[in-house]
């Protein structure tokens, strides 16, 4: 027998539980489709598994998009504060890190069982797992049919909320391109986003000695600059900072036969040149005062590396300027990502200009609705990808 279902969301993961939810409580008759045998096993994982579910100050200078104004609307409706106060009328106890991150104290499982306790609350009924084999429009171009795993079903109201293609391994597929396909919507290329960045062999061996160190610096990319902590590996760079800008890495752009550089401030609190200049007559290695500011072992091999091992009196005043130059913006040339398996985001998907920014419904495909990662809609770090979850979720449910 064939079950109708006002809304049908596909994708139990953040974006689609927060949307059946709203529908549900409004009074539609919603069914959450999942493909996964485990619920939103990304919120499960994120945030070291505490959930960094939104940050103090969200606004659109936080996300990525061909469409930059699209978020305004969702995120001015649906706000940090909307979602910080859902959290604390479940008693969810939270603390903020740096940079306005808010964190559950215990764990991201409070907000997968908030989240399915609202769609509860608005009676939402659940088909998981099951897989959705094909949609089509039914009859007089209105409404869906969709044929699963569990027999036809049909809907007026189809909300798409699959994700990115991060981590594959816990469920994450390009179902919601191939609906916007289907349909007829464009798409933006989707790319691994925050996401460790890769090094050609010949840096890696140069950097060998630098791997293991950990240092608080800016990296910029394309005219975005980000203080937080970096990682040298023995694939790469990783840590917040390079996540970071690696979201405005571009990795096809290559100038003049060289992929793009990552600059490195090594020294964000201070004025290179002077310091060094300052020290210009000392007899101390250079390693040695770097170290003052360096984790020691990474200052000498740091040093090693540009063939700056002397002490600072040795040193011109012209080649001090050229060593304060480099530790304020070091110039690193990535050779490409670690791929969606260590990707935390997508970026690109739908392309939003097709959406209303108001409803997140296809402009020219009526009852058909994205929302979430699916779309051409990539956040910082620091919260932001979840808010964008939440905030888009949370306007498709008010109209769907
Ligand atoms: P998802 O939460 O990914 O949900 C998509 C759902 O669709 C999944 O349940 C999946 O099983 C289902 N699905 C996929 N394909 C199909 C199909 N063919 N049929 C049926 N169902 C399907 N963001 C933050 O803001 N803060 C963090 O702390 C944070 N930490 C992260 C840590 C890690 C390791 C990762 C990978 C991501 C992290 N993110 C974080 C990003 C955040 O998890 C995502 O941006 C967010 O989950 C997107 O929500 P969504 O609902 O659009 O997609």
């Amino acid at each position: 027998a064939e079950q109708h279902f006002e809304v049908i969301v596909i994708g139990a993961g953040a974006a689609g539980m927060m949307c059946a939810a709203e529908a549900g409580q409004r009074g539609r008759r919603v069914l959450l489709i999942d493909h996964a045998e485990h619920l939103a096993e990304k919120i499960r994982i994120s945030g070291g598994g505490r959930c960094n579910f939104t940050n103090r100050r969200v606004g659109p200078e936080h996300y990525l998009s061909q469409n930059p104004h699209f978020v305004r609307s969702a995120l001015s409706r649906y706000g940090s504060t909307d979602f910080i106060a859902l959290v604390e009328r479940y008693g969810i106890r939270y603390h903020e890190r740096d940079h306005g991150q808010l964190f559950c104290d215990d764990s991201a499982q409070q907000i997968i069982d908030m989240l399915r306790a609202e769609c509860d609350a608005g009676g939402v009924a659940w088909a998981m797992p099951t897989t959705v084999q094909s949609i089509a429009r039914g009859e007089g171009d209105t409404g869906f049919v969709l044929d699963t795993a569990r027999g036809r079903l049909r809907c007026d109201s189809l909300v798409v909320a699959t994700g990115g293609l991060s981590i594959p391994k816990i469920g994450a597929t390009p179902f919601g391109y191939r609906i916007a396909e289907q349909f007829g919507l464009p798409m933006v290329a989707p790319r691994p986003a925050l996401v460790p960045l890769t090094l050609p062999p010949e840096t890696l061996a140069r950097f060998a000695d630098l791997s293991g160190a950990s240092l608080d610096v800016a990296a910029q990319c394309n005219g975005a600059r980000f203080r937080e902590a970096l990682l040298v590996t023995h694939r790469g760079l990783s840590g917040p900072v390079v996540l970071q800008v690696s979201n405005y890495w571009q990795a096809q752009a290559y100038h003049d036969g060289e992929w793009e550089p990552v600059g490195i401030d090594l020294l964000p609190d201070l004025d290179a040149e002077n310091w060094l200049l300052s020290h210009a007559d000392g007899k101390a290695l250079l390693a040695n005062l770097l170290a003052e500011h360096l984790p020691r072992r990474f200052a000498h091999a740091w040093c090693a590396l540009h063939g700056w091992e002397r002490p600072l009196n040795r040193f011109s005043h012209t080649e001090l300027r050229t060593v304060a130059t480099t530790l304020a913006n070091w110039q690193i040339v990535p050779s490409g990502t670690q791929g969606y398996a260590k990707a935390e985001v997508t970026l690109g998907g739908v392309d939003t200009r097709a959406l209303s920014s108001k409803t997140m419904e296809a402009t020219r495909c009526k009852g058909l609705f994205f929302v979430g990662e699916v779309m051409d809609v990539t956040g910082h770090l620091g919260g932001y990808n979840f808010q964008w979850a939440w905030s888009s979720g949370h306007a498709a449910g008010q109209f769907v």
